[in-house]
């Protein structure tokens, strides 16, 4: 079975457009189908001071389930030369430049959380240019009450 998700793309070091293409290139060999993309956007940092980012937010198709393909993004993430991960120090998420961020929008409107996942991202609608990008691919991810 086929199942739908919204992924967002970003880097903000090394050759921002040369990761997102890479990226973008494994996720169609390693995970399923890309059917829709939005423009690349520069945006600046979010939660930590830093270089500006490329953004993109792309809607694909896969059979893999939810931690299925979060253990795929990753490892694509991996492969593209991303060594740390975010972490939480104080209460507080301490954030580094990353050559790719590859975060799960949204799969099937599905809500899940666990350590791992939460579905729907929580950050969708802190983030501008995730508004802007959805919008642009005329996505609405807030349309419902059962979702942030
Ligand atoms: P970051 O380092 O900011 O990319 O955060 C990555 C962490 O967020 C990983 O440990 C993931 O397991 C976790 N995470 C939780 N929900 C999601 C999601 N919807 N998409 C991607 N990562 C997620």
């Amino acid at each position: 079975m086929q199942h739908r998700a919204v992924i967002g793309l970003g880097s903000n070091k090394g050759d921002r457009g040369f990761y997102l293409q890479s990226a973008r290139f494994l996720i169609e060999q390693e995970l399923g189908s890309i059917v829709l993309r939005s423009s690349v956007i520069e945006t600046p940092s979010w939660g930590f001071k830093a270089s500006p980012f490329l953004n993109q937010v792309i809607v694909m198709e896969t059979s893999l389930g939810p931690l299925e393909l979060l253990d795929g993004l990753q490892a694509i993430e991996r492969k593209l030369g991303r060594t740390q991960k975010s972490f939480v120090k104080d209460g507080k998420p301490v954030y580094h430049d990353r050559t790719i961020d590859l975060d799960i929008l949204d799969y099937d409107r599905m809500q899940y959380h666990d350590d791992r996942l939460t579905l729907p991202h929580p950050h969708i609608a802190e983030r501008d240019f995730v508004l802007a990008s959805l919008n642009e691919l005329n996505i609405n991810l807030t349309d419902h009450e059962d979702t942030i």
